[in-house]
């Protein structure tokens, strides 16, 4: 006997598939929006259609935006000299939140053989062109501590070596295995004060 409507069990599915959402909280979750006004979910839906529409990503630094320019790449207030590269959005935001003031570059993720992601996959031919224009003195290497992201950022240094700038990767405070992204403000701020040339 089937328990719920086929198109409940469906909401149950999507909200399952994200991350970090176990089926209790997917259930829950769902039985929510069946409570919510019908203009909410309508909004909500909208929300999500919308985003393939609305949202892309930054012709320069690949962060996510609304233009073709995000507004960091826009701002006349950064530090143009000095570029921080991390693995995804969420990283960004996590290093914009420890008081950083210079440029970014996304690159989409991290090499990873095992998952076959090679560097071709990753935005890293543009952070050369980038660099390769001679408008950068540092580049900061704030890939994740992790198998991957040392790689990566091994990877990105042989490949910066004959640019003659100065590299850099972020000092003790981040603990091995731990993301860019889940550490606190003053640990990654600690993390860039003792970065190292790399
Ligand atoms: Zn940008």
């Amino acid at each position: 006997m089937k328990v719920l409507p086929e198109v409940v069990v469906k909401l149950i599915d999507y909200f399952e598939s994200l991350p970090g959402i176990g089926p209790r909280t997917a259930e829950r979750l769902s039985f929510y929006l069946l409570r919510t006004p019908a203009s909410f979910r309508s909004d909500f839906s909208k929300l999500i259609g919308g985003l393939e529409k609305e949202v892309t990503l930054c012709k320069h630094c690949f962060n996510i935006s609304s233009h073709d320019l995000c507004a960091i790449c826009e701002s006349q207030g950064r530090d143009r000299e000095t570029l921080c590269v991390v693995e995804e959005p969420l990283d960004l935001i996590a290093v914009e939140n420890s008081g950083y003031k210079g440029l970014y570059h996304v690159l989409g993720g991290a090499l990873s053989p095992l998952n076959n992601i090679g560097p071709d996959d990753l935005h890293i031919q543009e952070l050369i062109d980038r660099v390769s224009k001679g408008d950068f003195k540092e580049i900061i290497l704030a890939t994740n501590p992790s198998v991957e992201g040392e790689a990566t950022a091994m990877y990105i240094k042989t490949r910066l070596n004959n640019y003659g700038v100065k590299i850099t990767r972020l000092g003790r405070g981040l603990p091995v295995g731990a993301d860019v992204e889940f550490a606190d403000s003053q640990t990654l701020a600690r993390s860039f004060e003792g970065r190292k040339d790399y």
